[in-house]
């Protein structure tokens, strides 16, 4: 029995399913999840002394890999001055200002602990400012575990199955409305039926909780164009792309303005840290100079903020060429896995925006939630296990990116292909004894 099993044994007996988040638990692919006793630059180590190059970076914060001097040394500097007040402090003051000059049109911010958070509150700003109840959000679009959007949600909800959560009233679930990703039709139709009660119409500028679905053109010029028709706000749940497509995150990269947005992961470093930012006249309207409430005993956490914000500081230092870098990455890998695909006779579909890509057991377009479910995803499991045996983490899941930092290197990337490559032929011998 390794250390892991040993764990994984004595997690089961006190925590649900032995995890504290449902896909960590490699349901979709089975076996036993490594246990991970630290991590440096683009390694992980686990407590069997196993080394795989990570390409889940805790599913999105680590932009510059595991253990960054600066970050690590920020948060020791803050530390020593203790772990929380409950008061307002600098930290969070340069933290705010620090993302109010990155995120074009956003005037000012509210910080939260997760993305689930950020989103939620996000919402109710919507519905607040507008006086509105029902949203519309998309099939296959995580944005947290709140009760009003588990309704066709990706990411766990979609790698277990689970069309719903249990435990979600139907009351909570009845204001939520649901639209396919990139068909700007089934949204018109929504308004056209109940467009006077929509709040707010939320959206993951590129999909990357149903395996990455980057948007068609005109898919988010067509929201924007519907939400002012209608008088609706436009909410982009950047948890995964702020930061990450852009230093200004997709409404940079898109040029598309929201009037919301919500961010997480990246702007912790690490940390648990979530935030909603828009325009001063609506922010204001959050307690206490507004009646919408929204509080949080951790909020702001100085240790949190000092993590972020020397995050924050490594992308605005780096600039255009930390985004270039990342984008290489990611594009040479999409081509070299679709090449070893390609020569081992695997119908695979890869899909990349930036620097957010994934791979799909899939023959043809993936676009919605619907083609991404066509995915194989036992030859995903193989997949996963083939790279995982030779060293390298990837997502438990079809339905996950992979996340490149800027810690990886060249000989990474060399040795993740390599490794992609064996597993390719290993597919391709079970596919031909499956077809005689
Ligand atoms: C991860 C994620 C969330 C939820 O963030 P947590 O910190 O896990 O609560 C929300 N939206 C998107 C797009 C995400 O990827």
């Amino acid at each position: 029995m390794t250390e892991s099993e040993r764990l994984f044994a004595r997690a089961q007996a006190v925590l649900p399913g032995g995890v504290n988040s449902p896909v960590r638990a490699f349901g979709a692919v089975g076996g036993t999840p490594p246990f991970i006793q630290r991590g440096e630059g683009s390694k992980i180590y686990d407590v069997d002394g196993k080394q795989y190059i990570d390409y889940v970076c805790s599913w999105g914060p680590l932009l510059f890999g595991h253990c960054p001097q600066e970050v690590l040394e920020a948060v020791r500097k803050k530390m020593e001055n203790g772990l929380s007040f409950g008061a307002p402090s600098r930290v969070e003051v340069e933290m705010a200002e620090m993302m109010v000059s990155m995120l074009p049109g956003m005037e000012m911010v509210r910080m939260v602990n997760s993305g689930t958070e950020a989103v939620m509150s996000a919402l109710r700003l919507a519905r607040g400012v507008t006086g509105r109840d029902k949203i519309v959000k998309f099939a296959g679009c995580y944005h947290g575990h709140s009760d009003s959007l588990l309704v066709r949600a990706g990411s766990g909800v979609l790698t277990d199955s689970l069309p719903d959560s249990m435990g979600v009233s139907k009351a909570a679930a009845a204001d939520t409305l649901t639209a396919e990703y990139n068909q700007l039709s089934s949204v018109e139709s929504l308004f056209e039926q109940h467009g006077a009660e929509i709040a707010a119409i939320v959206v993951e500028p590129v999909a990357a909780n149903m395996g990455v679905i980057p948007p068609q053109e005109g898919f988010l010029q067509g929201l924007r164009a519907i939400c002012d028709r209608y008088g609706a706000l436009l909410v982009f749940d950047e948890v995964i792309t702020g930061f990450r497509l852009a230093p200004g995150g997709a409404q940079e990269y898109y040029g598309i303005q929201a009037d919301i947005a919500a961010f997480g992961k990246i702007i912790g470093g690490g940390m648990p840290v979530g935030a909603y930012a828009a325009r001063r006249d609506f922010m204001k309207q959050v307690a206490p100079s507004g009646g919408i409430y929204q509080a949080g005993t951790l909020s702001g956490n100085p240790v949190a903020m000092a993590a972020g914000l020397a995050q924050l500081s490594m992308i605005q230092d780096r600039g255009d060429r930390l985004y270039q870098m990342l984008t290489g990455y990611a594009e040479k890998m999409a081509e070299g896995l679709e090449q070893s695909a390609r020569e081992n006779g695997i119908s695979v579909t890869v899909n990349r925006e930036g620097s957010l890509f994934s791979v799909f057991f899939h023959d043809g377009p993936v676009q919605n939630e619907r083609q991404a479910k066509e995915s194989d995803t036992q030859r995903f499991k193989h997949y996963f296990h083939g790279m995982l045996s030779r060293g390298i983490y990837l997502a438990p899941s079809q339905f996950e990116a992979v996340f490149v930092s800027a810690a990886h290197t060249q000989k990474d990337l060399e040795k993740t292909l390599a490794a992609a490559d064996e597993v390719m032929r290993e597919l391709a011998g079970l596919q031909a004894l499956q077809q005689k």
